[in-house]
């Protein structure tokens, strides 16, 4: 016999007893803001079904300094991310990518857990997280925790490496140093109601005015965020100036192409993309002035 439970769990100990409960039982379901999943429970017609509410567990609503890391709980919520002075001064990007999602009710809904372990294309937390070398730490059902890197997490669309009895906890961001900023940018069909159709989240590390280490990371052009390891080595060594903007430009293009060569929204992507790079490229001049 189905029956319809509500667990609500309110500390890590508790979640463990209920993840127990789910890995014996098919029709369990771990709800964060619930915005996902409300509309997967409509388009799988779900009727019983039991739920894991993670909202009462304080522990995954924090964001923490540490020592060599930031380490944010799976159940923080877009909104108080984008308003976190940690986040702001050293993850920018996941910062950005956090205050354009969607609308004010969904931002002050949705978790950057359940964006990762949503596992869309176009995850905006994901490709922002992505270019921070985020790692994710996973619980399961005994309470042990194990960290893998946000890369080895997301296997493909709506795929992640969660074992039925494990819930991802907290996200973690290495510090770093002084001259490295970050930012993100995405095309939707207004830029902060909707899904993303392209993102971009690009990192910099500075010494004196060259480039020393550039990263690119791209959401949306693939089953999973891509990594471009062509702008990333073009970068090297450069001045932030306009000609290797220009020069951005025209690799953003041809990642595009060899990202999703078949695809008729390759056309648009390969335009708009030139816009993304631009707008990241000012921001991280900007924040580098101090602005
Ligand atoms: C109108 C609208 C606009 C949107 N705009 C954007 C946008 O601009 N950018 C964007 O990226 N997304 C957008 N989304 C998608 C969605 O809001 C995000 O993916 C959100 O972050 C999901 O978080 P949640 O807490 O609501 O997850 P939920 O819906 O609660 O869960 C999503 C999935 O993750 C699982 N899950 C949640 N938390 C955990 C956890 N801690 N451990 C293990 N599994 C977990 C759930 O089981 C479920 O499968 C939008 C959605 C809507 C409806």
């Amino acid at each position: 016999m189905i029956s319809s439970d509500f667990y609500a769990p309110n500390n890590l100990k508790s979640l463990a007893e209920a993840l127990k409960v789910k890995r014996e039982r098919h029709d369990v379901y771990i709800v964060a803001g619930g915005t996902d999943f409300s509309i997967f429970r409509k388009k799988q017609h779900l009727m019983d079904f039991s739920v894991i509410d993670l909202t009462q567990i304080e522990e995954m609503k924090e964001i923490t300094l540490k020592e060599d890391f930031i380490e944010v709980g799976a159940g923080v919520t877009m909104t108080n991310a984008e308003k976190s002075p940690i986040l702001k001064r050293h993850t920018r990007a996941l910062t950005d990518a956090a205050g354009w999602m969607g609308s004010t009710q969904i931002r002050n809904r949705a978790t950057i857990g359940g964006n990762m372990a949503n596992a869309a294309q176009c995850a905006d937390t994901v490709t922002a997280s992505c270019v921070l070398n985020a790692t994710v730490v996973l619980m399961n059902a005994h309470g042990q925790l194990k960290e893998i890197p946000l890369e080895a997490f997301i296997l493909g669309i709506g795929e992640t490496a969660l074992e039925a009895d494990e819930a991802l906890i907290r996200i973690r961001y290495p510090l770093v140093g002084r001259n490295v900023y970050s930012g993100f940018s995405k095309v939707g069909s207004r830029k902060n109601m909707s899904i993303s159709k392209l993102n971009l989240a690009i990192r910099v590390e500075f010494s004196d005015q060259h480039v020393e280490n550039a990263t690119f990371c791209f959401g949306s052009i693939g089953s999973k965020s891509i990594l471009s390891k062509a702008m990333s080595e073009h970068c090297s060594g450069r001045l932030w100036n306009e000609t290797l903007l220009s020069e951005l430009l025209e690799l953003g293009s041809l990642q595009v192409d060899e990202a999703i060569p078949g695809r008729d929204s390759r056309h648009y992507k390969r335009v708009a993309v030139k816009g993304l790079i631009s707008d990241v490229f000012q921001e991280i001049s900007v924040q580098r002035m101090g602005l």
